[in-house]
C-alpha cells in the first residue's frame, strides 16, 4: 500500500478526524461532571476542536475552486488534481498536470517546486 492519498479527500478525512476527536473529548467531560473546571476544560476542547474542523471544511471548499478538474485515464471518472501530482479519488491512479513529469514515480515531493 502506497501511503498517498488524494489531496481533497485527506484533507477530508482530517477534518472528519477532527470532529469525532472533538466529540470523544466532550463525551470525556461526562467523566469529570464532579469537577466544574475539567468539565469545562474539556468541553472547551472539544468545541474548538470542533470548530477547527469546520475551518479546514471550508479551506477543502477554497481548494476545490483551485483544483483542476480531469478525467482519470485509468477508470474515466472525473477526478480533481490539487498541485503538480495527486491521485485519482476513485483508484488511485497518479496523475501530473506537468507533462515533463509524465511516466515518473509518483513523489509528493514532486509538488515541491526545484
Ligand atoms: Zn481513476
Amino acid at each position: 500500500m502506497k501511503p498517498y492519498k488524494n489531496k481533497i479527500n485527506r484533507i477530508r478525512s482530517f477534518a472528519l478526524g477532527l470532529i469525532f476527536f472533538g466529540f470523544i473529548i466532550m463525551y470525556g467531560a461526562i467523566f469529570f461532571r464532579e469537577n466544574a473546571i475539567l468539565v469545562t476544560i474539556f468541553m472547551t476542547l472539544g468545541l474548538l476542536s470542533i470548530l477547527a474542523s469546520t475551518g479546514v471544511y471550508l479551506w477543502i471548499g477554497l481548494l476545490s475552486t483551485k483544483a483542476v478538474q480531469v478525467v482519470c485515464p485509468n477508470c474515466g471518472k472525473h477526478t480533481k488534481v490539487l498541485g503538480r501530482v495527486d491521485m485519482c479519488m476513485y483508484c488511485k491512479e497518479p496523475l501530473t498536470l506537468d507533462p515533463s513529469l509524465e511516466g515518473q514515480e509518483f513523489d509528493q515531493s514532486l509538488n515541491r517546486k526545484r
